[in-house]
């Protein structure tokens, strides 16, 4: 069976967890909360990290921190993973689809500006399956219109655009650890920005406001949220990020691999990486074309019969019963590519021989 993505834990994961589990500091304080916040933030070129218990705590609390909440818009792909949408409704917010890219697979930037309306708050580029979103056009757009940019930069850990890792250009960054992220925590996730303010802000609505006075009580000045990450869990954080140049490494060498060995098949499209960025290839995804003999579903289908995982790409959000009425653009790529595209197996410990198997099956029909 070859999985579609699994974690590596080959590093001082161990090691690090018993520390916390020998001397007791299992919980939300201790030392390696502060010392992933640290890494993390140096990593990606940020002022600022605060973690949080997963990814979709990170972009609710990206969302509270910049005071977005009823009657506000924000303009979102809807060819993602859901979680980035449901937060804009947690918070009271709109979303308001756009398109993406046929050919990098990602939010369509230069789609974004007819969208804007009064009620526009924000825009939410989520770099999907790893390639980054024009943020260059998207910072522009929301300087023009004065609208926060909060990146979900799960699937672009480790991605670049033009110098600048990803989560570290918008007003926030958003990742998730969760087991089939490049870095995992078994599940986790992280807020980064540049601005020290929203930093504390995060961290403070995060711990449930707490401030502790002099006679060492509780006070909460307004409501707040349990979204800490433990101890325990941070451990793992830090180990993981220790290993995550290799990881990066060898997703694109993998990625790389897939490419030469599809690049002559007959109605299979391979992903791209545009100039001046680096792409991860967080899931190594394809588009399955009308001129390969069989439909993407049933090329799907043949894998699983050979012990191969693989997935459709997301279905449409503007599709699913929460958000049918919701407005969106005109959503032709999105519809397409969400037939057509599949990702195939991506692990950091998926061998070549793997990879010529996958690339056999295809091959062979
Ligand atoms: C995985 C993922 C999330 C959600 O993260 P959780 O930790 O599972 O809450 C959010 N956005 C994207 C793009 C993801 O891939």
């Amino acid at each position: 069976m070859i999985p579609l993505c699994i974690p590596e834990i080959s590093g001082n994961e161990w090691k690090y967890v018993k520390e916390c589990l020998d001397t007791n500091w299992v919980s939300s304080a201790g030392s390696y909360v502060n010392k992933f916040e640290e890494d993390f933030a140096k990593y990606i070129g940020s002022k600022k990290a605060v973690v949080t218990m997963n990814g979709t705590a990170a972009l609710e609390l990206a969302l509270r921190v910049l005071g977005i909440g009823n009657g506000d818009e924000v303009i979102v792909s809807s060819m993602t993973f859901i979680s980035p949408v449901n937060t804009i409704r947690y918070v009271g917010a709109e979303p308001v689809f756009v398109d993406a890219c046929r050919d990098t697979y990602i939010m369509d930037a230069e789609k974004v500006e007819e969208l804007i309306t009064p009620r526009t708050k924000a825009i939410m580029p989520v770099h999907i399956y790893g390639h980054p979103v024009d943020m260059d056009k998207i910072m522009e757009i929301a300087s023009k219109y004065n609208l926060y940019v909060i990146e979900d930069a799960t699937e672009g850990l480790g991605s670049v655009y033009k110098g600048r890792e990803l989560g570290s250009i918008g007003d926030i960054g958003c990742f998730s650890f969760n087991g089939n992220k490049l870095i995992t925590t078994g599940a986790g996730g992280m807020l980064t920005t540049n601005n020290e303010m929203l930093g504390e802000k995060a961290k403070y609505l995060s711990t449930q406001t707490k401030k502790v006075l002099e006679n060492g009580a509780f006070y909460h000045e307004e409501i707040g949220y349990n979204y800490r990450m433990p101890n325990l869990l941070a451990a793992m954080g830090c180990a993981q990020l220790e290993n995550i140049e290799r990881y990066i490494e060898i997703k694109r060498k993998n990625a790389n691999l897939y490419n030469t060995l599809l690049s002559d098949v007959k109605g299979i499209t391979i992903p791209v990486e545009k100039d001046n960025v680096k792409n991860v290839y967080w899931l190594y995804s394809i588009l399955v074309e009308d001129e390969y003999p069989l439909s993407r579903d049933e090329l799907i289908y043949k894998l699983r019969e050979n012990g191969i995982e693989s997935r459709t790409f997301f279905m449409p959000v503007h599709k699913m019963p929460p958000y049918v009425g919701s407005r969106h653009g005109d959503m032709l790529i999105t519809n397409e590519i969400s037939e057509k595209g599949i990702n195939l197996p991506s692990s950091v410990g998926l061998t070549d021989n793997d990879i010529i198997k996958v690339i056999n099956i295809i091959k062979s029909i």
